[in-house]
């Protein structure tokens, strides 16, 4: 277990910025996620923790001591990554061994890791099978397995369930937690799936174009985003946006003509805003104030997905239990302030 300080961590490949300064704290035995879309910054932040990728500017901290100079060897973190980069003509005992046999450890101490990160993650039977005779699930877990046995104060996971199948990712969630849960280490997991930060993470770092758009626990981030960004990223189905326009009394007015008012402290700084407000919490009512036109239909038989516009605006609806609502029909929805969230544009 370690805590994890970074500080004003900066990276450039030559004149170009990727890194913007972050800072973040990962407390000793958090399950960290760093989620954001493509080219984001994760790996490259993942990277300079490991020691893989040097640091332009800034700090990385593990207990207190500065790591920068440190090379990847001596940080006592271990890595998983998406690859698996397993030694394809080793045994999956000797994948996992190899690196402790370069520590120069004693061969019972060894014999007695792998047994048990093996026992740990249930690939005892697969111990004398190369790599090429095991399955994408099974791989990764050996991948896993070589860094449980070393035992290092941080994990860190490059999205290591990439290649692996839908029902497979779901298993495999859940077993990365359970290790978690077991082990009590520090790990940081890097990914660009929200439901895999969602599920797994004790804190989630939102990143884009190289900034921490927000840090925090994964149910905070969904209910209080810090901004539109973060509030589209976080939640499946995608949080609904409206364009709405300042009113001439600094209400809001909108599609559809109707007025409403502005959360408390809500200051304009331009005539528009954005209104976000989750698919589950719009509903339809005679009262509401919203003309909804329905555009398509999924009954799923425990629940429904409405599909459709406000104006021009796409909109989606989700209601529990089945919905007699036809395509084309119109209707009003209603909206309940205290589940929406006001954006500066
Ligand atoms: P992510 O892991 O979020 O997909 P990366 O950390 O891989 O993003 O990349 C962040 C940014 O840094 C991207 O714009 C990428 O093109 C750039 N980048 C990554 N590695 C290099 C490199 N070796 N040289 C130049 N630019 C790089």
């Amino acid at each position: 277990m370690a805590k994890l300080e970074i500080k004003n961590l900066t990276k450039s490949y030559g004149k170009t910025q990727v890194i913007h300064g972050v800072d973040m704290t990962i407390e000793s035995g958090e399950f960290c996620v760093f989620v954001g879309p493509s080219g984001c910054g994760k790996s490259t932040m993942l990277r300079m923790i490991a020691g893989l990728e040097s640091i332009t500017e800034g700090q990385v901290c593990m207990d207190g001591a500065v790591m920068n100079h440190l090379p990847a060897s001596q940080r006592d973190l271990a890595m998983v990554f998406q690859s698996y980069a397993l030694y394809p003509h080793m045994s999956v005992r000797q994948n996992l061994s190899f690196g402790l046999e370069n520590l120069r450890m004693a061969k019972p101490e060894i014999q007695q890791r792998v047994k048990e990160a093996a026992q740990m993650l249930q690939i005892e039977p697969l111990l004398d099978r190369k790599p090429g005779q095991l399955s994408g699930g099974q791989r990764q877990r050996v991948a896993i397995g070589r860094t449980v046995v070393r035992e290092p104060k941080i994990f860190l996971f490059d999205e290591p369930l990439s290649n692996l199948d839908a029902e497979l990712r779901v298993a495999m969630r859940a077993e990365i937690a359970a290790l978690h849960r077991r082990l009590g280490n520090t790990m940081i997991y890097v990914t660009h799936d929200q439901v895999e930060a969602m599920t797994m993470a004790d804190k989630i770092a939102v990143l884009r174009n190289g900034q921490v758009e927000q840090f925090g626990a994964p149910l905070d981030l969904y209910n209080n985003p810090a901004n539109k960004f973060v509030a589209g990223f976080i939640g499946t189905p995608r949080m609904n946006f409206l364009t709405v326009d300042k009113g001439i009394d600094g209400k809001m007015l909108l599609p559809g003509g109707k007025t409403l008012s502005v959360p408390k402290g809500w200051i304009w700084t331009h005539d528009q805003a954005t209104l976000g407000v989750r698919a589950h919490h719009l509903k339809i009512s005679d009262r509401g104030e919203l003309p909804f036109i329905v555009k398509a239909v999924e009954q799923l038989g425990g629940e429904t997905y409405v599909y459709g516009r406000v104006d021009d605006q796409p909109i989606t609806l989700h209601l529990s239990g089945q919905a007699s609502i036809g395509v084309e029909e119109i209707v009003h929805l209603k909206l309940d302030l205290k589940q929406t969230h006001l954006f500066a544009d």
